[in-house]
């Protein structure tokens, strides 16, 4: 599908921010200067990391919850909650279990006042039109996910709406599942044989999003903004093996892997210094999922540098699992990540070949090195006489830097790594870090 410049401005979204109160009344900015043109006749991904805003960009767009500053314009009129011409489906099908798909997709049409006989007319249509038919008296539970999911479509199509909105449609599903009726999506919207004019679809899966869309818009993260704009030329039907295709999406994981590492001074050991220097949000983050990875790296075929779409296909990854896991490696300086790949580095590959004991004292100092927090926590259990701290201060330090979740999250990552490397441990009971005797003596050098 030619994208038309030409073509009827369904959507505009200018200056849009979108932030929620926090437990401490300070603000949590989670979508901020995002701008957005939908035109009729195109298919636009939101590509972005979990977290990012993109179903809270959505439901601004649905109508279901209003931005907090700047303006979305719908067909030329402001938007004030949900507008007629925009239907969403959900990631999960969200269907009603004691009505039958006819039910379910009739109740797309429930609220517009539709006379009872073209209702029927037009729930059959949108059933037959997605591969439901001969399905219309069966009730969710005797469905599987994919025909659940196919019942979800039929119920935002049966009112003939101007956008759909897709929040990761197929992600609830598996491969094949998924597979199958994204193809059967594309092809009925290139055929022009779907009731609607333009798609906006979220997925984190950039394949996904290369394979359906003609336009890409990436969002960064924190708060979430539009970080690039794409466009998808490829003819239909795209095909994934063609190298043209997969240098396309090469380039969308470059640039969604493109991020400042997070440095530090390793001299600077001050204390309230280095309090301000905490607040990197780490993503749950086991030992053995990274020391797995940095072994996978290692062996064949990569030997010690992999192209991070071939390994995300390779261990049936999605980018969602698999960045974070390079990401952390990265600020641990395990390995870095260039041009889509990710490449282990002489101090990884140490790791690697190292015993239990040394691997510890590797990443022992490479904690001490790299996570601030780690560091301020072990100064002042070394400080103390009785060696213990209350996590709650840290707790709170963090608060007002992250999510109160991201928080928790934080915390819990690193207390799973420095009893690993045995730097300090924590009582859950007390909710206090301590020294143990067998903890680590931390030479300074
Ligand atoms: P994505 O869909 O890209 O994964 P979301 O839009 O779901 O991201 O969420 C973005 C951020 O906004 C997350 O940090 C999430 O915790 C936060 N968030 C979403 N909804 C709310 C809410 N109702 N109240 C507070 N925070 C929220
Ligand atoms: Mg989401």
């Amino acid at each position: 599908m030619k994208l038309n410049e030409n073509q009827e401005t369904l959507l505009q979204i200018k200056n849009c921010q979108k932030s929620y109160k926090k437990d401490n009344s300070s603000e949590l900015v989670v979508l901020d200067n995002v701008n957005l043109t939908l035109k009729k006749g195109e298919i636009v991904g939101l590509l972005g990391r979990s977290g990012s805003g993109k179903s809270t960009l959505l439901r601004i767009i649905a109508g279901l919850t209003p931005p907090s500053k700047g303006k979305v314009t719908w067909k030329n009129q402001l938007l004030s909650g949900p507008a007629k011409g925009i239907a969403m489906v959900f990631q999960s099908f969200a269907l009603f279990p004691w009505l039958t798909v006819q039910d379910n997709v009739q109740l797309g049409l429930e609220a517009k006042n539709t006379p009872h006989d073209q209702m029927e007319k037009l729930s059959e249509e949108a059933i037959d039109l997605i591969g439901l038919g001969g399905y219309e008296k069966a009730y969710p539970k005797e469905l599987s996910g994919g025909m659940r999911q196919r019942v979800g479509l039929a119920r935002a199509l049966v009112v003939h709406p101007d956008l759909l909105l897709m929040d990761e449609p197929f992600s609830a599903l598996d491969v094949l599942t998924a597979e199958n009726l994204r193809t059967d999506l594309i092809e009925l919207w290139v055929e022009k044989k779907l009731p609607v004019k333009s798609i906006l679809i979220v997925t984190h899966s950039i394949e996904e999003a290369v394979l359906m869309c003609d336009r890409l818009l990436i969002f960064s993260t924190n708060p979430g903004t539009i970080a690039h704009e794409l466009k998808v030329t490829f003819p239909h039907p795209r095909n994934r093996e063609d190298p043209a295709f997969r240098q396309f999406v090469d380039r969308i994981y470059i640039l969604m892997t493109h991020r400042n590492p997070i440095k530090v001074d390793p001299n600077n050991i001050d204390i309230e210094q280095t309090l301000t220097n905490n607040y990197v949000a780490l993503p749950k983050m086991s030992m053995n999922l990274m020391i797995g990875m940095m072994e996978t790296l290692y062996a064949e075929p990569y030997c010690g540098r992999a192209d991070l779409p071939q390994l995300a296909k390779s261990l049936q990854m999605e980018l969602d699992d698999l960045l974070p896991i390079g990401e952390t490696l990265q600020l641990l300086e395990f390995a870095d990540m260039a041009e889509g790949d990710i490449i282990l580095t002489e101090l990884g590959k140490k790791l690697v070949n190292s015993e239990l004991d040394v691997r510890k004292d590797i990443f022992m100092k490479s904690l001490i090195k790299n996570i601030p927090l780690i560091r301020s926590i072990r100064s002042i259990l070394d400080e103390r006489t009785n060696h213990r701290a209350s996590a709650e201060r840290f707790r709170d330090e963090l608060t007002d830097n992250m999510s109160p979740n991201a928080a928790r999250q934080t915390l819990s990552t690193i207390i799973g790594w420095v009893r690993y490397a045995e730097l300090f441990d924590f009582d859950e009971e007390s909710e206090q870090f301590f020294l143990d005797e067998d903890d680590k003596k931390i030479e300074k050098d």
